[in-house]
């Protein structure tokens, strides 16, 4: 029998086995997704110059003190500064120039009354509001001040870091290439999904579900079918895999103690393989190690070792083993600062009837009800129930030592979207 061993314990074994990978040059849209290799610092500041963030007048503050709706303060317009372009005229008490919104404030200006506080002639404005010194002006800088870092390596590129790379210039980024990741199903009973259904056949739906997880992350999938339960065709499958030059290899199904679990065997003839069951629920069976790919190169023959984890075959059991292990190991290869889900606290508002000495990762739906999170169970919790996972958005982690759970019971949940 395969030894149990806790979640943290298999997490460690398989991270163990991996390193950021190279980085390459994109440009700035095709860094959506990616994982950023360098770190960004500010060569300019934003905003480059002083603006005005209204539309108004750009005065004099001290000219406005006491102004109001009965005793308005005038002054003389000397023109109008839209946003790209530079005043040529100074300011002085007495004077104002009709400003746009981000528009540079003119030299001797320090504060901008809204046009909304104002009346106009085609000379005059009636300003009818006191306003403090820098009122309605954003001070070069504001946002991001020359030298300082403004993204780390590591960070996620969102549609907000484009934003601020392209406000810095950014052309081109240094992301971390897509790790390549070998997807092959396992099972003597698997349709692929463009197949019409035939008595005692299921269609394929991880390497799908895997395919998509791997994508999500800005890895790239490559789906290698199915594999009968049979050692010839699972070898041939393996091998083929192998020549695509893949970081990683997943295989799902026949890890579990069937007659016909033969990925275990397989892998251990191919490769060095530990097979665990790990102390979780969906998720108990798990295979990982590292198969090795003889290179050949014209002057030396070279050998290199691929990480293999062989996920269980339930579709849910596929994809909750796909997050606690592959996804750490692909963000590893990304070489992610952040490795972990976030997690909440939140009421578990149903119970939990029967719990073994797993770890249990419920399936649920986060809901914020104003002053605290609900997790309400989604439905069923086997692990071939893949309905409860769709209506999820969640995982309630339920420790191990807890037996039955009663609804009101404080629980971490990790959101997973
Ligand atoms: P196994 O771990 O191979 O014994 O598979 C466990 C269960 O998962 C069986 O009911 C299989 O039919 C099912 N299963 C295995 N692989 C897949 C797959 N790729 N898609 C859908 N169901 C699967
Ligand atoms: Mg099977």
């Amino acid at each position: 029998m395969s030894p149990m061993i806790s979640v943290e314990e298999a997490r460690e074994h398989v991270l163990a086995a991996f390193r950021p990978l190279e980085t390459e040059r994109v440009a700035l849209l095709e860094s959506l997704g990616r994982m950023l290799a360098e770190d960004i610092e500010a060569g300019v500041d934003i905003p480059p110059y002083a603006n005005s963030s209204m539309d108004g007048y750009a005065v004099v503050a001290s000219d406005t003190r006491g102004a109001n709706l009965r005793s308005p303060r005038r002054l003389q317009v000397l023109g109008d500064l839209p946003a790209g372009y530079v005043s040529k005229e100074q300011v002085t008490s007495g004077l104002a120039i009709r400003i746009m919104t981000g528009a540079p404030v003119p030299p001797g200006a320090d504060a901008v009354v809204r046009v909304e506080d104002t009346q106009s002639t085609a000379q005059w404005v009636d300003v009818f509001t006191e306003v403090p010194t820098g009122q309605f002006i954003r001070p070069a800088g504001e946002d991001v001040t020359t030298g300082t870092r403004v993204l780390s390596k590591g960070t996620l590129v969102r549609p907000q870091e484009i934003g601020m790379l392209a406000s810095l210039g950014c052309t081109h980024i240094e992301v971390t290439r897509r790790p390549r990741v070998a997807i092959l199903a396992t099972g003597d009973e698997l349709l692929d999904i463009d197949q019409p259904l035939t008595p005692g056949k299921t269609r394929n739906a991880n390497s799908y579900s895997n395919a998509a997880q791997v994508s999500h992350l800005g890895g790239t999938p490559i789906a290698l079918g199915i594999a009968r339960d049979c050692i010839e065709d699972l070898t041939a499958k393996i091998q083929s895999g192998l020549s695509h030059n893949v970081d990683l290899f997943l295989t799902s199904g026949g890890v579990s103690v069937g007659d016909f679990d033969l990925v275990k065997d397989v892998l251990a003839a191919e490769g060095d393989i530990d097979f665990w069951r790990v102390r979780m629920k969906p998720g108990k069976p798990l295979a990982f190690g590292s198969i090795s790919v003889a290179k050949d190169n014209s002057e030396t023959r070279t050998s290199r070792t691929v990480p293999i984890l062989g996920l269980p075959g339930n579709p849910v059991s596929a994809m909750i083993s796909f997050e606690m292990f592959a996804r750490p190991a692909i963000l590893t290869m990304l070489g992610a600062r952040e490795l972990e889900r976030q997690t909440v606290d939140a009421i578990l508002i149903d119970e939990i009837k029967h719990k073994d000495d797993r770890r249990h990762f419920v399936r649920v739906r986060l809901e914020w009800t104003g002053n605290a999170y609900h997790a309400h169970l989604t439905g069923k919790q086997g692990s071939g129930i893949l309905s409860s996972m769709v209506k999820s958005n969640a995982l309630a982690i339920i420790p191990e030592d807890w037996s039955a759970v009663r609804p009101g019971t404080r629980v971490k949940v990790m959101v997973l979207d």
